[in-house]
C-alpha cells in the first residue's frame, strides 16, 4: 500500500519527517487554515499599505502563534525546535516577510528577556506581548555599523540622583528596527562600560520613554513590516529594566542570534517553496508555443531544479531541530543553513518570476514580493559574510 505518495506537497511537508509527531500535524493544520484564512487574501494589500492592522496580532495570539514556544506560566505554549520551524515555513504561506518581520518581532526580543529579566519584569512584559496586546522589539544595530556589535556607540551613563536614581541616562541611535515605529517595549543595547563586548547591557525601554523618537524607514521589500530607527536623547531608564547582568549583555545577544537565524532558515526555505509552486502552477496553465509551459523540458528542468535545492534544506533543518532538542547549540549549521537556505530563496525566486514571465514582474503575485525581499533575507539577523566567519571559528578553521 502506497502510504505517502511522491507528490510534492508531500516532499515539502516536515510533519512527514522522523521525529514529527500528531501534534506536529496538528499546529500545521490549525496554523494553515489561520494562514489561508486570515492573512494570505489580505498580504497584497497591506503590503500596498505599507502596514497590517494591529488586530491581526490580537488574532494571532488567539490561534496560538504568538505564543508558540514559550513558557505557559506567561501565557504561552511549549514546543520542540521542529514545531516552531513547522509553524515559520506556514507562515511563509502568505507569501509577505514583511509581515512575518513584525508580527513576529517579538521572537528576537524575549529570549534575553525570559532568560535574564528576572521574574517581575517579564510577569509584567511577557503575558501582554504573548496576548497581542503589546509589541516588542529588539534594537541592536547602530548606523555606524550592524555586523560589529562590539562597537556598538549607544552609551547608557548612570544616574545618581533624581527620580530614576540607580539607573541610567540613554543617548545614541538604533538603525533598521523591526516594529520600530509601533512597539511597545525595545529591549535596547547600550554601552554601559569598557569599549568591546564586555561593556554592552540590555536594558527595557518603554515607547512613551521621555527622549524616545523615532524615524520610519522606506525599504525595498517588507512594505508591511515596519521599520524604523530610534533616537535616544537623554532617554531615562529605571535600575530594574535592566535585563541580565550590568556589561554582560553581549553574550545575550550572541546568543539570541541563533534562534533568529534558525527561523530566518526555516523562513526562506518556506518562500523557496511558495516560488516553486507557484511557478508549477503557473506553468501548467500558461500554454507557449501551441503547449502548457511545463512541456518545454528547460522549464520543468527548472522545477526540478528548485525541488532538488530546496529537499536538502529542510531534511538539514530537520537534523539542527533534533540536535537542539538533544541539547546541542550548533552555531555553525544554524550559520551555514541561514546562508544555504537564504541563496535558495534568491535562486527559486529568480527563476520562479522568469516562469512568470512579465506577470511575475507585476505587483501582488507572491513570487513578485518574495522576489524584492531575498536581500533582507542575506543580510538581517547577520550578513552571509559576517555568518560564514563565524561558521569558520566554530569549526576551529581559525
Ligand atoms: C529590514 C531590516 C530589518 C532589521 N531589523 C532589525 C531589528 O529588528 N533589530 C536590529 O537590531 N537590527 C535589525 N536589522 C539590522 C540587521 O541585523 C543588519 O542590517 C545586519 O546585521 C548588517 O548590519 P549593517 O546593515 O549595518 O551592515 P554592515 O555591518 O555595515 O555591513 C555591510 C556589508 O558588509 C559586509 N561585511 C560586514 N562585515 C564583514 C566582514 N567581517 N567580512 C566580510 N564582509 C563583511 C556584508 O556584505 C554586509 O552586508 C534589520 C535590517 C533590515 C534590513
Amino acid at each position: 500500500m502506497n502510504r505517502d505518495p511522491d507528490t510534492l506537497a508531500n516532499c515539502f511537508d516536515l510533519t512527514r519527517s522522523a521525529g514529527a509527531t500528531g501534534e506536529h500535524r496538528q499546529l500545521r493544520d490549525a496554523l494553515r487554515r489561520f494562514v489561508d484564512g486570515e492573512l494570505a487574501p489580505h498580504a497584497a494589500a497591506w503590503d500596498e499599505a505599507g502596514e497590517f492592522p494591529r488586530d491581526v496580532y490580537r488574532q494571532a495570539a488567539q490561534v496560538g502563534l504568538l505564543g508558540l514556544g514559550y513558557p505557559a506560566e506567561f501565557g504561552g505554549t511549549p514546543c520542540d525546535t521542529l514545531a516552531r520551524i513547522i509553524a515559520t515555513i506556514e507562515l511563509t504561506r502568505a507569501g509577505s516577510g514583511g509581515l512575518i518581520a513584525s508580527l513576529m518581532s517579538h521572537t528576537i526580543m524575549l529570549g534575553p528577556l525570559l532568560k535574564a529579566g528576572g521574574p517581575a519584569l517579564c510577569a509584567r512584559i511577557v503575558p501582554r506581548i504573548l496576548a497581542g496586546e503589546a509589541i516588542g522589539a529588539l534594537a541592536v544595530t547602530e548606523a555606524s555599523g550592524g555586523s560589529d556589535v562590539a562597537r556598538m556607540t549607544t552609551r547608557a551613563t548612570p544616574l545618581s540622583e533624581g527620580p530614576h536614581a540607580g539607573g541610567w541616562r540613554l543617548n545614541g541611535s538604533k538603525m533598521f528596527i523591526t516594529s520600530g515605529m509601533r512597539a511597545d517595549h525595545y529591549l535596547v543595547a547600550a554601552r554601559t562600560g569598557e569599549p568591546g563586548a564586555r561593556g554592552i547591557s540590555l536594558l527595557l525601554v518603554d515607547r512613551d520613554a521621555p527622549g524616545l523618537s523615532r524615524t520610519p524607514l522606506a525599504k525595498t521589500g517588507w512594505w508591511c513590516s515596519d521599520t524604523a530607527a530610534l533616537h535616544f536623547d537623554d532617554c531615562p531608564v529605571d535600575a530594574d529594566r535592566l535585563v541580565g547582568p550590568l556589561d554582560g549583555g553581549f553574550p545575550l545577544i550572541m546568543n539570541n542570534f541563533n534562534g533568529e537565524r534558525l527561523m530566518m532558515a526555516a523562513q526562506a526555505i518556506g518562500f523557496a517553496i511558495v516560488c516553486c509552486e507557484d511557478a508549477l502552477a503557473w506553468a501548467r496553465e500558461r500554454r507557449t508555443f501551441g503547449q502548457p509551459l511545463v512541456a518545454h523540458q528547460v522549464i520543468r528542468h527548472k522545477l526540478v531544479r528548485m525541488v532538488d535545492a530546496i529537499l536538502p534544506v529542510l531534511a538539514w533543518l530537520a537534523q539542527v531541530a533534533a540536535r537542539i532538542e538533544r541539547g546541542d547549540a550548533p552555531v555553525a549549521e544554524i550559520s551555514l543553513v541561514k546562508n544555504h537556505a537564504a541563496r535558495v530563496m534568491r535562486d527559486c525566486a529568480d527563476e520562479a518570476v522568469q516562469i512568470l514571465g512579465g506577470a511575475g514582474y507585476m505587483r501582488g503575485t507572491r513570487v513578485e514580493r518574495i522576489y524584492r525581499e531575498v536581500k533582507v533575507m542575506m543580510i538581517g539577523g547577520g550578513a552571509e559574510e559576517v555568518l560564514n566567519d563565524l561558521a569558520a571559528r566554530q569549526l576551529g578553521m581559525l
